[in-house]
């Protein structure tokens, strides 16, 4: 029975006495399990904080074993001071750990302080204090405040992150913290001393747990967050590595369709490890080639030298030599332009040349080049062509006085119908130079041009069928018409026929003549085509060039192409040469379809041609006629020539004297220059009209400066008769009768 009551047990808070030692080892080996732990934390995760939080469970555990020693009976003030004093130096510790975890600086020597000032009172209550509750009870209140502050910590971190560990922590340091401040206290009652150290104990193992607690769970969200940046940056990853593929394959197709052939080569032998399809089109490589290639045995520029060129070499020379020549593998060569790159092909360091063809660009320069030279020279020619216009009227007009009335020698008329034959030429020569220079009037009308092919062709047929000259026709069907001059392109056409029956006249037999229109990116283009020699290519920049010809002497002027050149600019279109497929010259014509602005059309009176026949007295009643023009010789001949006429004349070389005479005088016509010194032909029409408005349509102009397009719409607009310089004299006598008939007509 007793036995049986022994092995009951009985569940108890309460400690008996005895058990005080029991309660302090408890207590002691819970501190330095603390210790451990916290020196551990420290160690781990290199907290400041935790560093200091070991040295205050250190100076706690000090005091503990201290405290031991006393319960054994040993003790002395030394030990007392002692333990007073490590009190002290745990609760500055916790309170300066709590501190830099809440992340605030405090300067060391404070606390250093702090601990020399601790260790002086604990001197003083251990020697000279009576009662040493006087020094306990401060001390372990701010133990206390500490331990409180401590877990008020824990409180502000664990609004921060929700851990359980906190919250732990939080609990466990205040009820310590309870504890410790009402220390002195519990500690007076013997039977409450053992129950107090094994609470003290345990209170002690709840915040080593809840440490390790807190510790774990900052670890595993640690880890998560570990693994989450992982995950994005695993996302990230396969995004850039999407990127890099399309932007890898976007960088392959611009590549592979760029219009410059493109090489990437080795640094060291520029051996070729990827070309795109231009500049396999351009070399004439398909697959079938294989093997190793390289651009020095391609590159007219790198293929020059005897020595094969290194990397670097060729890189130099393509660099300060930028034009050059891509070899085809048959020998073709193409000129290019060479750019040359470092770039890092396949994680090794590579050349990328581009090489842009410039064979169209080098024909358009050339052609810019040829048609500013021609405009310029044309501007020369026009200027010295208006200057040989007066002169000429003179010397023409005179001749025709001369022939007209004087009788001569037979052998004198003869000479002088030389003279005036030459004079003709030299006239119609002036003339061919203002279409050099694109100054005369061209009305345009819509036009036909396989019509006008058709008419050349027609008018040649003879010529060509004595050459025995085969001719292709090779007309597209249902061209739109084109806004042009049908006469001019006819002129054109006849000359490109003509120049290719002259060049095939040395053949023998077998001669062709192709003619051919075709509609091409908005303009119609004729080309004329021939099997002859062709233009050798020295000379094909210069058949454009006015007098340029390599005919012999009688047989070619040189003015053709460079007439025909200005009438096709004329008409907003290029005239060019290119080497036929038949094999000998090719001439393109091409003419814009847009509408382009029709010049007004002048009345000209057109000159008869043929022998010089002068005007003699008309039917028309005679009338009094004003004549201005600032070249004397020129007025007096025309005044001679219209009084022949049986007219009253009135020279005048300088309009303001002329609208003086108007003013006081009536004239039924005026024959007036429109390039004046003092006024032009326009100022001098508006001063007119102003003295005497009926004169408005009697005033006939007599100019060589029709270049200017104001000065031809300005003509046009008047209504009335333009002589063009040189003339006929009989061009001025139709002009006249005409004028005056028109004026003798009822409105
Ligand atoms: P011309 O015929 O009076 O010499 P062009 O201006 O018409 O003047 O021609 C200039 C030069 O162009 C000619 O002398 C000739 O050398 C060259 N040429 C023109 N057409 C041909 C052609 N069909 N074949 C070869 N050479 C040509």
């Amino acid at each position: 029975m007793a036995s049986q009551e022994s092995d009951v047990i009985e569940f108890s808070f309460y400690f008996p006495p005895e058990s005080l030692r029991a309660g302090l080892l408890v207590s002691l080996l819970s501190v330095w399990l603390l210790v451990g732990v916290f020196a551990y934390l420290n160690h781990y995760t290199q907290r400041r904080y935790f560093t200091l939080w070991t040295a205050a469970w250190l100076f706690y555990g000090v005091w503990l074993a201290l405290h031991v020693a006393r319960e054994t009976g040993a003790d002395t003030p030394l030990l007392l001071m002692l333990r007073h004093w490590s009190v002290g130096v745990s609760a500055v510790f916790l309170f300066w750990g709590s501190l830099m975890f809440l992340g605030r600086k405090q300067r060391q020597v404070t606390f250093g302080l702090l601990i020399a000032f601790l260790m002086a009172w604990s001197y003083v209550a251990a020697f000279h204090l009576d009662n040493p509750l006087q020094a306990e009870i401060p001390i372990f209140v701010v133990l206390g405040m500490a331990s409180l502050r401590a877990g008020f910590c824990f409180y502000m971190y664990r609004r921060r992150r929700e851990y359980l560990g906190a919250s732990l922590l939080m609990v466990g340091l205040t009820l310590w913290g309870l504890y410790l401040g009402g220390y002195p206290i519990w500690e007076k009652n013997p039977y409450w001393r053992p129950s107090c150290f094994f609470l003290c104990g345990l209170l002690q193992l709840f915040i080593a747990v809840s440490m390790i607690v807190l510790v774990l769970e900052e670890a595993r969200s640690r880890l998560q967050h570990l693994l989450e940046s992982n995950r994005a940056a695993r996302e990230t990853c396969a995004g850039l590595r999407d990127r890099v593929r399309s932007s890898e394959d976007r960088y392959h197709a611009l590549f592979e369709q760029a219009s410059d052939a493109l090489f990437v080569t080795s640094t060291e032998t520029l051996e070729v490890w990827e070309s795109n399809r231009c500049a396999r089109r351009l070399l004439g490589w398909d697959g079938s080639q294989s093997g190793a290639r390289s651009l020095v045995d391609c590159v007219e520029e790198l293929r020059k030298k005897p020595q094969p060129l290194t990397g670097p070499q060729a890189l130099e020379r393509l660099r300060a030599q930028r034009a050059t020549q891509l070899v085809a593998a048959n020998g073709s060569k193409t000129p290019v332009e060479a750019e040359v790159s470092l770039i890092e092909f396949a994680g090794r360091p590579a050349y990328q040349f581009a090489f842009r063809e410039i064979t169209e660009r080098t024909r358009l320069e050339e052609q810019l080049r040829q048609s500013e030279k021609l405009t310029a020279l044309g501007r020369m020619i026009s200027g010295v062509a208006h200057e040989l216009n007066n002169p000429l009227a003179v010397i023409k007009g005179y001749l025709e006085i001369i022939l007209a009335r004087h009788p001569m020698a037979g052998q004198t008329r003869h000479d002088l119908l030389k003279v005036a034959r030459e004079a003709e030429r030299a006239s119609n020569l002036v003339g061919n130079f203002l279409t050099l220079a694109r100054v005369r009037p061209s009305p345009q009308v819509p036009t036909q041009l396989n019509e006008v092919v058709q008419r050349v062709l027609e008018r040649s047929r003879i010529d060509l069928r004595m050459a025995r000259i085969e001719t292709r026709l090779d007309l597209t069907n249902n061209l739109p018409p084109i806004q042009a001059n049908p006469d001019k392109l006819e002129q054109v056409i006849d000359n490109l026929v003509r120049n290719a029956i002259q060049a095939l006249s040395s053949e023998r037999c077998g001669g062709i003549v192709r003619l051919a229109t075709e509609r091409f990116n908005g303009s119609i283009r004729v080309r004329v085509e021939d099997n002859g020699p062709g233009v050798p290519e020295h000379l094909a920049s210069r058949i454009f060039e006015p007098f340029f010809t390599t005919k012999p002497a009688g047989k070619g002027t040189g003015l053709g192409l460079s007439i025909s050149h200005g009438i096709i600019s004329e008409h907003n279109g290029r005239l060019y040469q290119q080497p036929s497929e038949l094999g000998g010259a090719g001439f393109v014509m091409e003419l814009p379809l847009t509408r382009t602005v029709v010049p007004a059309e002048i009345p000209a009176a057109e000159p008869t041609p043929g022998e010089p026949a002068p005007p003699g007295p008309t039917g028309s009643p005679p009338a009094r006629i004003l004549i201005l023009d600032d070249e004397p010789t020129l007025v007096e001949m025309l005044g001679q020539v219209v009084r022949h006429l049986g007219h009253e004349t009135r020279l005048c070389s300088c309009p303001v004297e002329a609208l003086k005479e108007i003013e006081k005088s009536d004239f039924d016509l005026i024959l007036s220059d429109y390039r004046m010194p003092d006024l032009d032909g326009r100022q001098f029409y508006e001063r007119v009209t102003a003295i005497k408005a009926h004169l408005r349509s009697r005033i006939i102009f007599l100019t060589g400066d029709v270049a200017n397009e104001d000065t031809q719409n300005f003509l046009a607009s008047t209504g009335n008769a333009c002589i063009l310089k040189p003339f006929h004299l009989r061009a001025v006598e139709s002009a006249i009768n005409a004028a005056l008939q028109k004026c003798a007509l009822p409105a």
